[in-house]
């Protein structure tokens, strides 16, 4: 491990909680935590029992620590979105959950959002009614995103590709935002040593400003009364109190504190100017890698016409259609959804996930929406991916129950000899969809997505 940037460990002598030499000794010797985020829905106990499980994560209902370090794409479990694997410091973004109003529908914006550990987290989080909109402005991060939100199986989701300004256009849309901003990244030295030598005190401050200017551009988007939640994986105070600061001189905002579990090690650290409860994770106090938190309420908008400056563009609805009971039958039937076709292909969407897409089509890109359920090919519907690793599939639909070898052999798209009826089928692991296959009688396709393909 290269020695940590003297400039960094001055910039923290002052910062609430930090020991030197714990923090060094930590970066020298320690290996980090590996954990995971189970999935409410697909992760069972038993399914739970086939990971070396040792403690929770204190502050997420399904974070779990593991013992070792598993080759994770080597478990179809993983390819089928049972557990996400993310860093336990991370998960704390469910403290700040405490502050959502929990009985009406919301809308929901992570806005810097690949690889997408925050909003799968946020995912399991919300209710079906609610709507998530995960975005990432830098377009090779986009895939990623949209991977691993396939993977989750939600319906209730957007996937977007723009620019925080963007955002600014949509007068109060969202009830939460959640900002997870580009940093300079030391919270993750430990995981990525090389990353040491990248750090600059130059770099800091371009990272706080680009931070600020992502918040003012996005600021719009958030209703009065909403909760903005801003994190950081930076040790440096320019870049977590110094913009919590920042954002109570420009907009009218109130502070909100989270209720740490006990014996957690996450400091509570209070901005200088504001006094506004930040939570800092120091890896020698905390089970998990460096990370910065903090919770706000937005007071009022009235800052928001001049900060976007943006016009707000009419909205052009989309038709809901209404598909025959063949192609219907691919969904539970007791799925509130809105059926949406375009170019020969189906998707399906919560009522609400439907109306946001409505409106937001015209003003975003938007790379997905709700669950690709299938393309026509031939007058039938070859059904997508998506729709597998979706939690609103038939439960009717054949499945097929594959051991290990041939779990691996299906999901490095190899010809699995499995014996069926004709026509389509679910293969699962351990009861957990992984893909189709298509039964024609003398053998079997394989339908899982090439560009998903295992290559070990
Ligand atoms: N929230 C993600 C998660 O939990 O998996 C991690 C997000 S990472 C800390 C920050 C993200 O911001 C990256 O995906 C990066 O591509 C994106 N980003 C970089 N520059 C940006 C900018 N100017 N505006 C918005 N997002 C930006």
């Amino acid at each position: 491990m290269p020695t940590l940037p003297a400039a960094l460990l001055k910039q923290l002598t002052a910062a609430p909680g930090f020991d030197e030499p714990a923090f060094v000794a930590v970066h020298a010797a320690a290996q980090p935590p590996v954990s995971v985020r189970l999935h409410p829905k697909k992760s069972t106990d038993e399914i739970a029992a086939h990971l070396p499980i040792t403690a929770p994560v204190l502050w997420a209902k399904h974070g779990r620590y593991l013992s070792e370090r598993p080759v994770f794409s080597l478990d179809p479990l993983w390819h089928a979105g049972a557990y996400y694997v993310q860093e336990a410091s991370s998960m704390a973004i469910e403290l700040a959950w405490q502050h959502v109003p929990q009985l009406l529908p919301i809308k929901v914006l992570d806005l810097c959002a690949a690889p997408g550990g925050k909003s799968t987290h946020l995912l399991s989080l919300m209710k079906p009614e609610d709507v998530l909109v995960t975005n990432e402005v830098i377009s090779s991060r986009v895939n990623i995103l949209l991977e691993n939100i396939t993977r989750w199986g939600n319906a209730n989701v957007l996937v977007t590709n723009n620019d925080p300004k963007d955002f600014g256009q949509l007068d109060g849309l969202f009830d939460v935002l959640l900002i997870d901003a580009p940093c300079s990244g030391s919270g993750l030295f430990r995981r990525d040593p090389e990353a040491i030598q990248e750090w600059s005190e130059d770099n800091v401050a371009l990272c706080w400003q680009r931070q600020q200017r992502i918040i003012a551009d996005a600021w719009n988007a958030l209703s009065p009364g909403g909760i903005f939640i801003y994190t950081t994986c930076s040790f440096s105070p320019d870049e977590d109190e110094t913009v919590v600061d920042w954002v109570h001189q420009q907009f009218d905002v109130e502070s909100l504190a989270v209720a740490i579990p006990e014996s957690s090690g996450i400091v509570t650290s209070l901005s200088e100017a504001t006094q506004h409860p930040c939570y800092r994770f120091y890896p020698n106090l905390v089970k998990g890698e460096g990370f910065f938190m903090a919770v706000f309420r937005k007071k009022s908008a009235a800052e928001a016409a001049t900060l976007s400056g943006a016009k707000q563009k009419a909205y052009r609805t989309i038709k809901v259609a209404q598909p025959p009971s063949d192609i219907a039958r691919w969904v539970k039937e007791e799925a509130d959804v809105q059926w949406y076709m375009h170019k020969e292909v189906w998707y399906a969407m919560p009522t609400n996930t439907f109306d946001t897409f409505a409106q937001l089509q015209n003003i975003l890109k938007v790379r997905k929406a709700g669950v690709c359920v299938g393309e026509m090919m031939h007058q039938q519907l070859q059904p997508d991916h998506a729709l597998a690793m979706s939690d609103c599939i038939n439960g009717n639909i054949r499945r097929i129950e594959l051991s290990l070898t041939e779990a691996l052999k299906f999901l490095r798209k190899e010809a699995i000899d499995v014996e069926a009826e004709k026509g389509w089928h679910l293969v699962c692991f351990q009861q957990v969809p992984l893909g189709w296959i298509k039964h024609l009688g003398n053998r079997c396709n394989n339908y899982y997505p090439k560009e998903w393909r295992l290559r070990m």
